[in-house]
């Protein structure tokens, strides 16, 4: 099937031009193998979309990607960094080291089915509003892909796929760099289900994800509440506080929160309270800086309330990409080679009807005439970075490797991320497309990388006059280890 240990002899003696046309037929044999996979990698997706499992406990998905590799000859890894559904992957031992992410975990509370109206899924609790199944299998389906061309010898190079769970509460990634993964590898690949196709360019904002718990004491709400202290009030009177902080912090600071416990019923006393906050800025420098003056707010609150601080949990954070311009230059080149994925009438059709469905909270459906349903193009590269909106936990792996990523179309355009017709869309063959797209950029950009030394070193280059010298600082205690539930 491959004409790879052939080339491998003529890319170590050819002139530089007949490198590239090398280079090229590589890429597209690589493509057509990636082709043949596509009944394997959709049945893996297939699975991983109905178990739809959340941060941390994502067992049968992480089961069902390492086993994928195992068969496809890769030395895996699991369980690492304190969590069970964390693992790596690797085949290779010599050459330049890529690295490329999977995620695949699922989100609470948005179950549905693969149809294009809203129905209730195979599971009813969570579903892929994120997309993370595709996310994982077109990762691992570009990792089967640099293996076949390793195993050829046509270049010395190895592969590392890193399974990262809980990325929705950004606690995979940074638990597995503290452990020590990633540092070592020359590039990171990766990439996210979009509504649109296009190579990553763009800020990310960092964040701190922080639990306060109150504690107060209970007691008959009616008959004697003067012997009782409310550990709600104490998380009330915190968020009170944080909503008039609100007009005091730089526009591109996002803080939003949710009360994880708030009592148990009205005529006992809350003798417990938590409250669960996201404190994000375009830079780690202001989170902590939010994440001080929220610690006070939190203090006052409890002594007005007469109750007690008692734990202030940094479950995680995350810092803000490191963008590298060659690097996106490359992907965008390989996407653009290859194509939007081609729809059929039938998806375009699934998509149209899900943006038809799809209601804003204002009424305002999606989907007029002039909006495709589905993205077919590939947008062009912006000149500067796109401005930080979300959060990522790959943005800490950038600052100690270069990353660099895409977006492919998955969902119908237009529609937000986190919403139900992702689900939808990804759990049929238009998630399949989508993945198969995303591994071939993956794997052209990684045969680029692998054979030209130029080339990587201009990644690393610009990689570093991004990254400055700036210390890497954490809000995370010494010695902390993974959370075992993110609820
Ligand atoms: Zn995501």
């Amino acid at each position: 099937m491959f004409r790879f240990a052939l080339l491998s002899a003529a890319l170590m003696v050819c002139a530089t031009s007949s490198i590239a046309a090398d280079v090229d037929d590589l890429k597209r044999d690589a493509w057509s193998w990636l082709d043949t996979q596509t009944q394997v990698l959709e049945v893996a997706n297939q699975n991983i979309w109905s178990y739809a499992e959340i941060g941390l406990a994502e067992n049968k998905s992480s089961k069902e990607l390492q086993d994928l590799l195992i068969n496809n000859g890769f030395s895996v890894e699991s369980g690492v960094a304190g969590m069970p559904t964390a693992f790596v992957a690797t085949y290779g031992d010599s050459g330049p080291v890529i690295g490329i992410l999977a995620e695949f975990d699922a989100l609470p509370g948005v179950s549905q089915a693969a149809t294009p109206e809203p129905t209730l899924g195979p599971n009813p609790e969570a579903g892929h509003a994120c997309g993370h199944s595709v996310f994982g299998v077109g990762s691992v389906g570009a990792a089967m892909a640099i293996k076949e061309l390793i195993v050829s010898n046509t270049f010395d190079g190895t592969i590392k796929l890193y399974g990262t769970p809980a990325e929705e509460t950004g606690i995979g990634k940074v638990y597995m760099l503290r452990a020590g993964y990633f540092k070592d590898d020359d590039v990171i690949l990766n990439w996210h289900p979009s509504d649109r196709n296009r190579a990553s360019y763009g800020n990310t904002k960092a964040i701190a994800n922080v639990k306060f718990r109150f504690r107060g004491s209970a007691a008959h709400a009616s008959a004697m509440p003067w012997s009782g202290r409310s550990a709600l009030d104490g998380v009330e009177l915190m968020s009170a506080g944080v909503n008039y902080m609100r007009e005091h912090v730089k526009p591109d600071a996002r803080i939003h929160y949710v009360i994880t416990k708030g009592g148990g019923q009205p005529n006992v006393v809350p003798p417990e309270a938590e409250v669960w906050y996201y404190i994000r800025a375009d830079t780690f420098e202001d989170v902590t800086s939010y994440f001080g003056w929220i610690n006070e707010i939190a203090e006052a609150a409890a002594k007005m309330s007469r109750t007690e601080l008692e734990a202030v949990e940094i479950q995680s954070e995350m810092h803000e990409m490191i963008t590298v311009r060659a690097l996106s230059e490359q992907i965008q080149k390989n996407l653009s080679a290859i194509g939007a994925p081609k729809w059929e009438e039938q998806e375009l059709a699934f998509a149209r009807t899900t943006q038809l469905e799809f209601q804003d909270p204002f009424g305002r459906a999606i989907g007029s005439d002039d909006t495709p349903s589905l993205a077919t193009h590939i947008q062009p590269l912006s000149d500067e970075p796109t401005p930080a909106r979300a959060s990522t936990d790959v943005g800490d792996i950038s600052w100690f490797v270069p990353i660099g990523g895409l977006g492919v179309a998955s969902y119908g355009y237009d529609l937000p991320i986190h919403s139900w017709p992702v689900v939808a869309a990804t759990g049929t063959t238009i998630g399949t497309k989508a993945l198969i797209t995303a591994a071939k950029t993956m794997t052209a950009t990684a045969i680029d990388l692998y054979t030209d030394p130029v080339l990587m070193e201009r990644v690393k280059a610009d990689w570093r006059k991004s990254r400055g010298d700036a210390p890497f600082k954490t809000l995370i205690p010494e010695g902390q280890m993974a959370p075992v539930a993110v609820r």
